[in-house]
């Protein structure tokens, strides 16, 4: 488990390899966000590129 949370990235995606335990908080310094949509309209649109699989 990563004990080393980033207080600037919240995030609930427990599946992430990433992912700070029981809290709720991404343990990576930065991420990066993306789209698998050609034009984007809503929050579902977009993704966290950074995610790993646990
Ligand atoms: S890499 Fe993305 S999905 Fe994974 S814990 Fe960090 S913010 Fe969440």
């Amino acid at each position: 488990m990563n004990n080393n949370p980033n207080t600037a990235i919240h995030c609930t995606v427990e599946q992430c390899a990433h992912h700070c335990g029981d809290k709720q908080y991404c343990a990576l310094s930065t991420v990066q966000i993306g789209t698998h949509e050609s034009n984007p309209t809503e929050q579902k649109c977009v993704d966290c590129q950074s995610f790993k699989r646990k």
